[in-house]
């Protein structure tokens, strides 16, 4: 039996504000996008799950101190319970080697995420701010995936260019509204 569907989100220049060229090392720098808080609303009214894949190679490089990645996925929980919605879960994966099976693009922590929760890949959703959110969801066999190019900074080296992603949004701010009117119910 095939369990729900779930939007799989990209940490930063989603959820959170970009760091731009470095890492978020520490909490009292983790700033969440509103926006986001209100994509996962749409999402948990359609009754699916909403959870994070993060690739976070700054805690293997020693610049992210786990207790601060912890702090700040802390924060972030607390943030969304302000509006009475939840993450399902937050996976990260601190890995430098690209050959890591968990590192995106790789499809590991999705498909990890997905067996633990009993969701079903097939009728789920990528969302990233780069074009390797993209192909993380294609290679984990999702049904949608969106690049948003707007990732709070207005830096994100991915603006502008090609993608496979089967919506391609200039702002965050049309995520609720992209999610509101495609987004089946589970
Ligand atoms: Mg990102």
């Amino acid at each position: 039996m095939a369990g729900r569907p779930c939007v799989f989100f990209d940490r930063d220049g989603i959820a959170n504000v970009a760091p731009g060229a470095g890492y978020v090392e520490t909490a009292r720098r983790f700033w969440v996008r509103r926006a986001f808080a209100e994509a996962v609303k749409v999402v948990k009214q359609k009754g699916w799950a909403a959870a994070i894949a993060s690739n976070q190679r700054g805690v293997s490089k020693g610049v992210t101190p786990l207790a601060e990645l912890e702090a700040m996925h802390r924060s972030l929980q607390a943030r969304l319970a302000e509006e009475g919605i939840s993450l399902d879960a937050i996976a990260w994966c601190g890995a430098a080697d690209g050959a890591d099976p968990r590192r995106k693009p790789n499809p590991g922590m999705i498909l990890e995420l997905a067996a633990e929760h009993g969701w079903d890949v097939s009728r789920s959703w990528m969302v990233g701010d780069r074009e390797r959110d993209v192909e993380t969801g294609r290679n984990a066999g999702v049904a949608k995936t969106v690049r948003v190019d707007d990732d709070g900074l207005g830096h994100n080296p991915d603006r502008g260019r090609p993608s496979e992603a089967d919506f391609v949004l200039s702002r965050l701010a049309d995520l609720p509204t992209l999610l509101r009117h495609a987004l089946p119910d589970a």
